[in-house]
């Protein structure tokens, strides 16, 4: 299927062109057709799919039909909002607006909280057909009337399950109060618990479902593996998998704003180009370390889950899960970032011993048993209970799922090398010349961290990255 094929006018057709895309995403030709027809939908996908051009294009060609050409900022009301959970998706999603409605007469606009509330309400006194906006700061605006809602013809709620897990459901009710009756509503969420359905179900008539992966499952190019842990141990297994993997681009997620920022620094001492992003870092902090990340300048993206959400890295190789996320779901949006487009990716869990109720609950959800790996000098005690591991002894292997050894610091011990059952993850040699028979010291500035943790020095802010070709491959022209 091509482009034209779905109906879009040559405005938009010239935009994907100059973008690079030949031919749409699964997400594109099932999603624009009926959003060009005005139906509500309820789509089920996740970043990375293409689903932004799905409904953007749609919707940008149903107001261009009556834009207005005339310079008053009145001529310009909000036509198109779009709800997001985080500053990052909320700036993402202008981007791509800016790029798709450049050969159209239409203006918009992107609000988001932790910035200057000023030049945007100077930007949004200007007028703006199309408005990206985050639930707080939105409300803000609308308390202060710098912008009114009463015309709105569609409302996107994107990543709506990230909406429901940040607490923004009660914004949402508010901004939705705000909104005419008459208008078209899509809902966009990775995965569909029952909060989302009432909120679908309070928002969209007569939707129509489109899913472009299947319901809480991720994707099948992704490789798990699950490396058992002391939870004492587990930032210097870390850098030991770093180093010996040789991980060119990690993205390694946390569970909190502080653990973020000292994760990070352990890294940056440890040697490892490491940078952090979560929600007390500013929007220039932000924007910078995640360019750098995407250039290679920065190896390792320790980020929390807000912060991560929404990020588009290019053909991002590796996923580690340091903590494990308080939700199972959680664990396909982490992993959503690699394995893209049918490309390889390796998701990677350090579990000690407290997080194993977690991780069962993501296996559950996955419907797949993620095979331990277990690495000299980390792995635990054998367990006397487990069926799984006296079966493990018997075959002469170590099992990974041991007693809890909390807070001890384990000493390296000689274990000779495991060789996993065929057919699962085999465990990789130590590559690094690390010195494993020294005991492990963690530094007196690793503990003692507070918030203020920077990354490698920065290179120069490069110009927008080029947007073509960020689906790893899928439709895109040969260069
Ligand atoms: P999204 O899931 O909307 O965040 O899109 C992920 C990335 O895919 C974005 O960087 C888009 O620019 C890119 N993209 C969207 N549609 C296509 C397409 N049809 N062909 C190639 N790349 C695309």
């Amino acid at each position: 299927m091509t482009f034209d094929e779905l109906g879009l006018m040559p405005e938009l057709l010239k935009a994907v062109a100059d973008a690079g895309y030949t031919e749409p995403t699964p997400i594109q030709s099932q999603a624009i057709p009926p959003v060009l027809a005005g139906r509500d939908v309820m789509g089920g996908a996740q970043t990375g799919t293409g689903k932004t051009a799905g409904f953007t294009l749609p919707l940008l060609q149903r107001i261009a039909r009556h834009a207005n050409t005339s310079s008053s900022p009145a001529r310009h009301p909000v036509r198109v909002l779009i709800v997001c959970p985080t500053r990052e998706l909320a700036i993402q999603n202008h981007e791509n607006v800016k790029m798709y409605a450049r050969y159209l007469p239409l203006r918009s606009a992107c609000v988001f909280g932790g910035m200057d509330i000023k030049p945007q309400i100077e930007e949004l006194r200007r007028g703006a057909e199309i408005v990206v906006a985050t639930p707080g700061r939105l409300l803000d605006h609308l308390q202060g009337r710098s912008i009114m809602l009463n015309q709105v013809e569609a409302l996107v709620l994107d990543e709506a399950d990230r909406m429901l897990d940040m607490g923004f459901i009660p914004d949402v009710r508010r901004i939705l109060a705000a909104l005419p009756e008459n208008r078209q509503s899509l809902l966009f969420s990775a995965t569909f618990s029952n909060e989302i359905r009432k909120l679908a179900d309070t928002m969209l008539r007569d939707p129509l479902l489109i899913e472009v992966a299947r319901r809480n499952t991720a994707a099948e190019t992704i490789t798990h593996h699950v490396y058992p842990v002391a939870a004492a141990l587990k930032r210097r297994l870390l850098a030991h998998l770093i180093r010996s993997l040789d991980l060119k681009q990690a993205l390694v997620f946390v569970g909190t704003k502080f653990g973020c920022s000292r994760l990070a620094h352990y890294l940056v001492r440890e040697g490892i180009a490491a940078g952090a992003i979560h929600g007390d870092k500013s929007q220039q902090q932000r924007l910078e370390v995640l360019e750098a990340f995407k250039n290679g300048t920065v190896q390792v993206l320790v980020a929390t889950d807000v912060a991560a959400r929404g990020l588009d890295i290019e053909d991002l190789p590796n996923v580690i899960n340091f903590d494990m996320p308080h939700v199972p779901e959680d664990y396909i949006h982490r992993i959503g970032r690699t394995g893209r487009a049918g490309k390889p990716g390796e998701a990677i869990s350090l579990v000690c011993p407290e997080d194993r109720g977690r991780f069962a609950e993501i296996e559950r959800l996955l419907k797949i048993r993620i095979e331990a790996v277990t690495v000299r000098g980390f792995d635990e005690e054998p367990a006397s209970a487990e069926p799984a591991g006296r079966a493990r002894h018997a075959r002469g292997e170590r099992d990974a799922w041991g007693p809890s050894r909390r807070g001890s610091r384990m000493p390296p011990r000689a274990v000779p090398p495991r060789t996993g059952p065929p057919g699962l993850p085999q465990p990789r040699p130590a590559a690094d010349g690390f010195d494993w028979s020294k005991p492990y010291e963690p530094s007196p500035l690793a503990l003692a961290e507070a918030a203020t943790v920077e990354s490698a020095p920065l290179p120069p802010r490069r110009g927008q990255r080029p947007v073509a070709a960020l689906l790893g491959g899928l439709g895109k022209k040969p260069s």
